[in-house]
Parts: structure tokens; sequence; C-alpha cells
């Protein structure tokens, strides 16, 4: 049985000294026992959530992640289980129901989690990370109380709607309004591809409410659902991470209260660059979950299958596939942490997140691919979960910035870094 409301527990315990496992080289290994990623430097604290969030993925979320992938079924009875372990609020301080855990404890229960289901996975990141997170740090006292604790315990999931169809990488670019009608906002539009959309029961709406200022005239407005004027579209059918919604929502003259407007005018670009900073360490850690899963299939699986009289393991060029797999994964992992570490420390982090996104994402894509190729005719077909693996990588290498916007971010601050 699992203990609800176990990781408030972990923290009470905890001295996060996660500096070692970027400063002793003996301390920084990593080895797999019978496909579990054991970092015997992790402090026990994140050994144990580690423990926990896997226990739960092979028990809740393998067994349903063909399900709801073929059906595009909401997992809602798993991410209330989620959130009754802490795993819906994880870095969300404990008055305010969340777990009160550091970034890289989110990191590794993202993992384990999208390992599992991928669709819980981002489910899970978009609650955390693009919904609580920028309500943490941006809200007023009265935002937190009324939009924190009711979604910290998977009841209820918020969302983050930034996209437009005609501005995606170019956000800025959004034509989204909101007018200020003294004690109401306006909002008129459509925001595309929201994540939860379906389910959402508030979400922060970038907008625009002062066009001739650009990216400096855009606001973020938290809005409560269902509310009138605000219409969802058709869900969209997706190549992966079926288990979740995605959908346009269409606002036709949406009334919303003044003081739903989150941090100041004009700060909404702000807001959201920040968030998609942290977030991008969640996406990253979602990438690992898949490269992970994909690697230990093709392992078992290698390892079992015969040709010409012997296990595929015993070939070198599938060894050599294997060594490609485990070192893409292994390095993408320690880039992630150091994001999470950087993050946790208050130090900045912006280009590591990129790289750790970056790296994740393509990592997952490679690894997918190598796996279905290594499972030969049963990667390709779905009794197997490599093609859902596969489907279900591509698209971290495209939300929260595209892989050449992660390459612009990291040029662009490695530039400044070093004086030019
Ligand atoms: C399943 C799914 C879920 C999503 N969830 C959310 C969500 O919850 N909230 C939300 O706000 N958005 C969400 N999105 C939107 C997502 O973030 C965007 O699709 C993504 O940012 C890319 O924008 P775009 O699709 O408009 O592509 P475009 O911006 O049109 O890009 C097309 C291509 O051009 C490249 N490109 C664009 N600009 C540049 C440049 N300056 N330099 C080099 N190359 C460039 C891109 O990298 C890409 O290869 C989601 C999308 C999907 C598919």
């Amino acid at each position: 049985m699992l203990r609800t409301c176990w990781l408030p527990c972990l923290r009470k315990t905890s001295h996060l000294k996660v500096l070692s496992i970027f400063s002793s080289t003996s301390s920084a290994s990593c080895i797999l026992k019978k496909g579990i990623a054991c970092f015997s430097a992790l402090p026990e604290t994140h050994q144990m959530l580690q423990k926990t969030c896997r226990d739960f993925a092979e028990g809740e979320l393998k067994p349903i992640a063909a399900k709801i992938d073929r059906e595009q079924l909401y997992p809602k009875e798993q991410i209330k289980k989620m959130g009754d372990l802490g795993l819906m609020a994880v870095s969300i301080p404990q008055e305010y129901g969340g777990a009160g855990l550091d970034y890289l404890a989110y990191t590794i229960a993202m993992e384990e989690i999208s390992r599992g289901c991928a669709s819980a996975g981002v489910i899970m990141t978009l609650n955390n990370s693009l919904f609580l997170g920028p309500l943490l740090h941006f809200g007023t006292p009265e935002q937190k109380k009324k939009f924190i604790r009711p979604f910290s315990k998977g009841e209820r999931v918020g969302a983050f709607a930034l996209s437009e169809r005609g501005s995606g990488s170019d956000a800025g670019n959004m034509v989204a309004t909101a007018k200020d009608d003294s004690s109401h906002f306006i909002l008129n539009g459509t925001k595309s591809w929201v994540t939860n959309g379906y389910e959402s029961e508030a979400a922060l709406i970038f907008v625009s409410t002062n066009r001739t200022l650009k990216n400096k005239g855009i606001s973020t407005i938290i809005v409560p659902q269902p509310i009138e004027g605000l219409f969802l579209g058709k869900k969209d059918v997706k190549m992966g991470i079926r288990g979740s919604s995605t959908c346009d929502f269409i606002f036709e003259d949406c009334k919303v209260p003044r003081e739903n407007l989150l941090g100041d005018f004009g700060l909404g670009f702000k807001i959201a660059l920040s968030s998609l900073d942290s977030s991008r360490i969640g996406i990253a850690s979602q990438a690992l979950g898949i490269a992970q899963a994909c690697l230990e299939l093709a392992t078992d699986y290698s390892s079992k299958r015969l040709a010409f009289g012997k296990p595929l393991t015993k070939l070198q060029t599938i060894q050599n596939k294997l060594a490609d797999m485990a070192l893409q994964l292994e390095s993408a992992r320690l880039l992630t942490w150091r994001a999470a570490w950087l993050k946790d420390n208050r130090k900045p982090y912006t280009k590591e997140a990129a790289m750790a996104k970056l790296a994740a994402s393509e990592a997952a894509t490679f690894l997918s691919h190598q796996c279905i190729q290594i499972l030969g005719g049963m990667g390709y077909v779905s009794d197997m979960p490599a093609e859902r693996h596969y489907r279900d990588a591509r698209i971290t290498e495209i939300y929260e910035g595209t892989s050449e916007i992660q390459r612009l971010v990291i040029a662009r601050t490695l530039l400044k870094e070093m004086g030019y």
C-alpha cells in the first residue's frame, strides 16, 4: 500500500547536499541495477522519493499507459493518487498544500512518473511548474489562497495558455486581448494547444492589454473555469501523450474580475519566460523518463531475443547501440540535475535549463528510435510500448520552446557570458 501525503514527510529528514553530486567524481556514478538508474550520490531523501515514484509508476501507471494512449483518456484516478502523494505540487511550500521539496526532487519524481506514463508526466509538469509555479512567485496572498491549495492535491488541475495558432515560438506576437473595464477584464481571442484544456478548472491566460507596447503590453490573467464567454475547441488528436487533453480556448467577451491580474500590467511576458525556464527542467525530466523506459525495454528484449543462435546482446552492433543510448541518457540526466541544482541554489539557470531540455529531448527521440530498431518488427507494432515511447518522445522537442529556440537561448546567453 502506498502511503498518502508521503512526500511532505521526506522534507523534515532531508539535508540536501546535492552539490556533492557535482563535486565528487566517485559519487557521480550512475549504475543500472536491473534497469533502475541508481545514483549512489543522491541524498537519501531523494532516493526514497525515487523509489516511491517508481513503485507508483509500476503499479498504477504502466498498466494503464497503453489504454489511455489508445483511447485518449485522461487518467483522473491516477492523477488524484499522485495528488495524495504530493506529486501535483512537489516544490510548493507545505503552507499552501504542497510537498515542500526542492526542484531536484521534482525532476526525479517527473522522470519516474514519465517512465511509467508520459501523459501523466505532462499533466503533472503543467500543474506543478506552469500553473502553481507562477502563482507562487507572482500571486497576491489572496490569489495564492484561492488558486494554489485547491490545485495541489490532484482533484483539480490548472492550465497555461500562452501560444496561439499564429504565434508559438514568437509568443509576443499574440493577438488575444483583454480590455480593462475598471472592475473587470473583457477577454477576446483564441489561445491554442492548451494542455489540460478539457480538465482544467483555472488557467493562466496571456493576453495583450496594450498592443502598441508589444511584449511589454502582455499581461497574465487567472481565469477560473467554467466561466461565461470561454468556449473549448475540439480536443486535438495528437501523435503522442494522448492521455492529456489539448485544445483551443476561445474567448468571446469573457468577463474576469480585475483582481485576477497576476503580477502587474505588462508583466505577462516576463512571467511566461521565467516560468518556461523552470518548466523546461520538468520537460527535460519527462524526456529522461521516456528515454529510460526505452533503454530498459531495449536491454531486456535484446538479452532474450535469439538471432543466429545467440542473444542480440552478444552482437557488437547491438552493444554499440546500447552504449550510445546510455551515453546520451546519462549525459542529459546530469545536465538536468545541474539545472535543478542551480535553481535550488538561486543561481542563474536559463542557459542550463535550455541545455537540459535540448539534450534530454533529443536523447528521448534518439533512444526511442534505437529502441524500435533493436526490437525490429516488435518495435513497430503496438503489442510492445516502443512505438508509443517514440510518439511520446517527439513532443519534448517541440513544446515549451522547440529545439531551435533552445539553441537560440543557449547561444544568446553564452555570447553574453563570453562578453560578445
Ligand atoms: C501537444 C502540445 C501541447 C502544447 N501545450 C501548450 C500549452 O499548454 N500552453 C501553451 O501555451 N502552448 C502549448 N503548446 C504550444 C507549443 O509550445 C508550440 O507549438 C511551440 O512553442 C512551437 O510553436 P509553433 O507550433 O507555433 O511553431 P513555430 O513557432 O511556427 O515554429 C515552426 C518551426 O520554425 C522554427 N522556428 C521558429 N522561430 C524560429 C527562430 N527564431 N529561429 C529558428 N527557428 C525558428 C521552430 O523551431 C519550428 O521548427 C503545445 C503544443 C503541443 C503540440
